[in-house]
């Protein structure tokens, strides 16, 4: 969890990187950052281009990185040392396997809508299985996560001595020769078999808790301006640092002025567009213009609020670094006070306060 990056003096960034500048006026951070107008990590088997506080500085709690793969197109087995991984999948199909403490290791494959959760220091891969390109978002619960620095099976044997890696894996001398010098990061190969559907048994070990959760499938919470689907801990057990949100805003809604208490909030525009305003007290707003491929940023218990200003529903993936989902929205906040006492806040007179809303309003049309 990260402290707020402007004002909060009181804790440092987790990692050793650069702590962001204290402003030394009222100004604020950038809360947007065009992710798809990033330069691209290109391999043979695939893409990556990342969002951290590297490059988007306010975003210290939480990095990003939109990444494709060719079908057959392996992103490497590799773990991260700082950071959980969330991820959706935005459009085609893959295949993971992650390996977890108690030996276990489930291979599974993902589609459009669903989420994965890998615990910090899972080891896993990815694989594309086509037809077509495989397109998906990861969000690491630690701003100065790099994608580009993480722990792969094939840079460990490269700086591993040979007869360490022969003893260790039973390789000949000969095969120890043609390992890869270097990091492969996405290799390329076939496409695998399709799973069975009743692995034998034995010939996996499954974990205790599912890493694969179809956030698309689950009905969602509907409003006159749009609908909402949530993925916490609650319904998604081992994504115990992360909660993942899907949500759509039809022209004109609102979704309404909140804040939440215990994480920052990532946003990724997957369709549309949608205006983030973000209040950082001591008389500081800021309103931002996201478009499709746009990350927006509102640091825990900044205020905020979305609005789909434009004329086609805008889709949203959130995430949030906690996996307990918290927030306090402004509506049902006031509805709790005394009018009197709003009336005497805001120097009106009661009347004048006759058409507040009674309960939470969550999205407005
Ligand atoms: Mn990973
Ligand atoms: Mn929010």
């Amino acid at each position: 969890m990260s402290s707020g990056p402007t004002g909060a003096a009181d804790a440092a960034p987790s990692s050793g990187a650069p702590a962001a500048a204290e402003p030394t006026t009222n100004a604020l951070p950038a809360f947007r950052f065009p992710l798809g107008e990033q330069p691209l990590r290109l391999a043979e088997g695939g893409t990556a281009r990342e969002a951290s506080a590297a490059n988007f500085p306010v975003s210290q709690g939480i990095a990003g990185v939109l990444m494709t793969l060719v079908p057959g197109g392996l992103r490497e087995l590799h773990w991260h040392a700082n950071a959980a991984e969330w991820a959706y999948v935005i459009a085609g199909r893959c295949r993971v396997t992650v390996y977890d403490t108690q030996g276990a290791c489930e291979i599974a494959d993902f589609g459009p809508g669903d989420v994965w959760y890998f615990p910090r220091g899972h080891g896993h891969s990815i694989q594309g299985l086509g037809p077509g390109e495989c397109k998906f978002m990861l969000v690491f619960d630690n701003g100065y996560f790099s994608e580009f620095a993480t722990f792969s099976f094939s840079d460990w044997l490269a700086q591993t001595p040979a007869e360490v890696v022969a003893k260790t894996l039973r390789l000949s001398e000969a095969t120890i020769a043609r390992l890869p010098k270097q990091e492969v990061y996405i290799a390329t190969g076939p496409v695998p078999e399709p799973l069975p559907d009743d692995p034998p048994s034995g010939s996996q070990h499954a974990p205790a808790l599912t890493h694969r959760y179809r956030l698309l499938a689950q009905a969602p919470r509907s409003f006159a301006g749009g609908e909402l689907r949530i993925v916490s801990a609650k319904e998604f057990p081992i994504s115990a640092t992360m909660t993942g949100a899907l949500l759509t805003l039809k022209p004109g809604a609102i979704r309404e002025l909140h804040w939440h208490p215990n994480a920052d909030e990532w946003q990724y525009v997957l369709e549309g567009n949608a205006r983030m305003t973000v209040f950082a007290s001591s008389g500081r707003a800021e309103t931002v213009e996201l478009g499709a491929g746009d990350v927006g940023y509102a640091p825990q218990g900044y205020g905020h609020y979305l609005e789909n200003a434009g004329d086609s529903d805008c889709r949203l993936l959130l995430v949030f670094n906690s996996g307990e989902y918290q927030e306090i929205g402004l509506s049902g906040w006031i509805a709790s006070n005394p009018r009197r006492l709003l009336a005497t806040n805001l120097e009106l007179a009661e009347q004048d306060l006759a058409e507040l809303p009674a309960s939470e309003t969550f999205i407005v049309e």
